[in-house]
């Protein structure tokens, strides 16, 4: 007797049935499809990077949780967290050359040791794109529109919510607030920790324009509190034409000027959107303009923008909004009725895989049986192959949502099924 040895997957990570692959294949295919209608080209980059990469700008939150480990050589290396400074990375090894702007996007796992729970898992998948090399608020409303319409193909209902990493950083320069508080106090602000916040920063202006939430109205609101602030009134007029070009893509958004992002490369336009029958981690996209993280890499400024869906979260909110995806079906069954008619039915199961999803029994099984299974993987026709049926050079065709069954010649198989 063999000994059982248990040995369970690790925590935080989880295995996808083929049934739940289809479904999210076919949900990453819609997003697949409405960047690359925007002339976004698809990247690959390693699995695993040196960790200094991630530790230079991603933020406290990711530095936190990232997964590192020494390698035989004693490389300090690390699970890629996320995407974007692999990207900025690449673009200062690889890419510098190529034309402007850069349409890029990706769609892979991430790792992050965090404490897994609902919406949050050690591995887990972003789809994301880059637009590199314009600093024009058409770029960032490109970007905005490209999430948007993504989840409006899913027919998913979101909120999206926009703010300014430019206007928080501005202000707090001109407050003095020391560059290395800064980093601290955004995560703070993401966080929602208001009374840390106010610990840190001395004034009621601040504190009043992190809690600005609404429409339009927000940004009258934030100019009255910044008169006297100019940096950070010139950050508010490029959100302004941010917000333009929306209206012209006629997308519908909130104006959140507490959105922190826990990343620190944003340096412009942040936003995020979020689906809140989610519950806690309701957040599936976050993203930004982000002008000087390449050029901590390449030494050139190259201005950028993107952003990342989660895209675990996207399936979470497909069930929960009862969005329907159709079933992918196998097309064909070929029964042969004996064993005699194996090699008939392997040249007819080769030649209809041309066009069509084929499987064969393997099992030596009697007619029956297959049938039976057929219906139960939920095919769509069998294809019964027997001695008569071959001497005429024919197959009986079952439909087996109909249960109709004739026999037709072999030629003509591709007709009856469309
Ligand atoms: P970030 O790179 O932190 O801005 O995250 C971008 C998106 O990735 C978030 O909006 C989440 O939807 C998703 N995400 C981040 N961390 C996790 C995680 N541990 N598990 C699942 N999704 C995550």
């Amino acid at each position: 007797m063999g000994i059982k040895k248990e040995i369970k997957r690790p925590r935080g990570t989880r295995d996808f049935t083929p049934e739940e692959m289809e479904r999210r294949e076919h949900v990453e295919n819609l997003i697949k499809s409405v960047i690359e209608s925007y002339n976004y080209r698809r990247i690959l980059t390693p699995t695993f990077e040196h960790s200094e990469l991630f530790e230079l700008k991603s933020g406290e939150e990711i530095r936190e949780h990232m997964y590192v480990f020494e390698d035989k050589s004693g490389r300090k290396l690390c699970l890629r967290p996320e995407a974007t400074a692999s990207i900025c990375r690449m673009f200062a090894q690889t890419l510098r050359k190529e034309r402007l702007p850069l349409r890029l996007y990706y769609s892979y796992p991430m790792f992050r040791y965090e404490r897994p729970q609902k919406g949050r898992y050690r591995e887990f998948w972003q789809i994301g794109i880059e637009l590199i090399g314009s600093e024009r608020p058409e770029a960032d409303a490109e970007v905005i529109d490209i999430a948007v319409n993504s989840l409006k193909r899913i027919d998913l209902n979101f909120i999206l919510e926009i703010g300014h990493m430019g206007i928080l950083r501005e202000f707090m320069k001109e407050l003095g607030i020391r560059d290395d508080i800064q980093p601290h106090l955004i995560t703070l602000i993401d966080k929602g920790d208001l009374d840390k916040v106010g610990r840190i920063v001395d004034n009621k202006k601040f504190l009043e324009l992190i809690q600005l939430n609404g429409h339009m109205d927000v940004l009258d609101d934030a100019e009255a509190l910044l008169d006297e602030y100019k940096r950070a009134l010139e950050s508010l007029e490029n959100l302004r034409s941010i917000l333009y070009w929306l209206k012209i893509l006629d997308i519908d958004y909130r104006i959140n000027l507490g959105i922190g992002r826990g990343i620190e490369y944003y340096t412009g336009m942040v936003f995020e959107i979020r689906i809140p029958e989610l519950g806690a981690q309701s957040q599936v996209c976050g993203g930004g303009r982000y002008d000087n993280l390449i050029e901590l890499f390449s030494g050139i400024r190259v201005p950028a923008s993107g952003f990342a869906f989660g895209f675990d979260r996207i399936m979470d909110a497909v069930e929960l909004q009862g969005i329907d995806i159709p079933e992918k079906r196998v097309d064909v069954v070929i029964a042969p009725t004996n064993q005699n008619m194996r090699e008939d039915a392997l040249k007819i199961a080769s030649h209809l895989r041309e066009y069509l999803s084929v499987d064969i029994d393997v099992m030596n099984r009697k007619l029956g049986k297959i049938l039976e299974y057929a219906d139960e993987i939920n095919a769509r026709f069998v294809i019964i192959v027997g001695p008569e049926d071959i001497r005429e050079e024919s197959v009986t065709i079952r439909n087996m949502d109909t249960g109709e069954q004739r026999r037709i010649e072999i030629k003509e198989i591709m007709n009856f099924i469309q």
